[in-house]
């Protein structure tokens, strides 16, 4: 009942505005992200590395109203690449495409992409393409098409909760991609998405296994970018089952969301890495982080009173 309204509330600029200007909720955001600024999720990947959880960064943005912002965001991830390398944090990136131009100029999106990847390279990390809205996928396949020509440490992201991602992921294996497999957190129709949690889950089980029967194969590199613990062990027990090696795939999880559980994961042999988010632009994003577990709310409700 609650995640539709918050999802619905997600796309509105005015209580973006209203939000953002309250003290009580940065204090909230604060559970999710270490910090607005590059450095402070800078410090925040460094003592995630720390304890064996390498950092994954992205800075927070989508649906940008022009082009030329674009260009200021590939700049900023660019100048985080150095500082990345200047303090010596080993992470990777994960980027938007709507925060690089494609809704707006999708060659312009691609040669964004390209940038990324090519100065990620040099510094020998990953670029992983986040996967919006459904409306977006089929320009999103497309630029990790053409951005996989050129580079190999280019990574997709795939929502289970879709109807066409199994025939997506058919058409992708052949590029032997590294894909992060995620549920969804989009507010979708019935036409396009499981609207039962139980068939998401199931999907999101088969199409882990496809992962992993590629990874065995050297035919992909899988990464389930999910908290279901559940789900991550029956994922592990298949690997194991078939002889995936634990090195052939990662998990992937959010700051602030069972951090011991990602510690208790990686004692036990598995890859964790974890993803920081940081900017000024969090309020979508944060409410769809309240949507999919409203229990979240008593945070925020807890930050008003304090
Ligand atoms: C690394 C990573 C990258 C992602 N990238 C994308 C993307 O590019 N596109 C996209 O559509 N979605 C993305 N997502 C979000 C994803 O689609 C899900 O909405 C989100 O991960 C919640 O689903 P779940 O897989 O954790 O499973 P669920 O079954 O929803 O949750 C499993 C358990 O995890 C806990 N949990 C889940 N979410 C939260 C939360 N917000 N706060 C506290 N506890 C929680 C709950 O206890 C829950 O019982 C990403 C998620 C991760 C972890």
């Amino acid at each position: 009942m609650l995640r539709p309204i918050l999802i619905r509330a997600s796309r509105s600029r005015w209580l973006a505005d209203q939000f953002r200007r309250r003290r009580f909720a940065k204090r909230a955001v604060r559970r999710f992200m270490p910090g607005e600024s590059l450095e402070e999720a800078l410090d925040a990947g460094a003592s995630s590395a720390a304890i064996g959880t390498e950092p994954v960064f992205t800075r927070l943005g989508e649906q940008i109203g022009d082009i030329s912002e674009a260009r200021d965001v590939v700049s900023h991830y660019l100048s985080a690449l150095d500082a990345m390398q200047r303090k010596g944090v080993r992470g990777q990136l994960s980027v938007k495409l709507t925060q690089l131009g494609l809704l707006q100029d999708q060659t312009t999106c691609l040669d964004n992409v390209r940038a990324l990847a090519t100065r990620g390279a040099e510094v020998g990390t990953m670029v992983w393409i986040d996967i919006e809205e459904s409306d977006y996928v089929d320009r999103t396949l497309e630029v990790f098409r053409g951005a996989r020509e050129s580079h190999d440490n280019v990574g997709l992201c795939l929502q289970s909760y879709l109807y066409r991602t199994p025939a997506d992921l058919d058409l992708l294996l052949p590029l032997h991609p590294a894909i992060r497999l995620v549920k969804g957190a989009y507010r979708e129709s019935p036409t396009v998405a499981y609207p039962r949690k139980e068939d998401v889950d199931r999907a999101y089980f088969e199409l882990g296994q496809a992962l992993l029967r590629a990874s065995r194969e050297g035919r992909a590199l899988p990464v389930f970018g999910t908290h279901d613990l559940g789900m991550i062990e029956r994922l592990r027990a298949y690997a194991s089952s078939i002889g995936t090696a634990s090195e052939a795939y990662e998990v992937h999880m959010l700051y602030g969301i069972r951090t011991a559980e990602q510690r208790a994961l990686v004692r036990s042999g598995a890859r964790v890495r974890v993803l920081i988010s940081y900017g000024e632009h969090w309020f979508p994003w944060y409410m769809r982080r309240l949507a999919e577990r409203p229990a979240n709310l008593w945070f925020v409700a807890k930050s008003m009173i304090r």
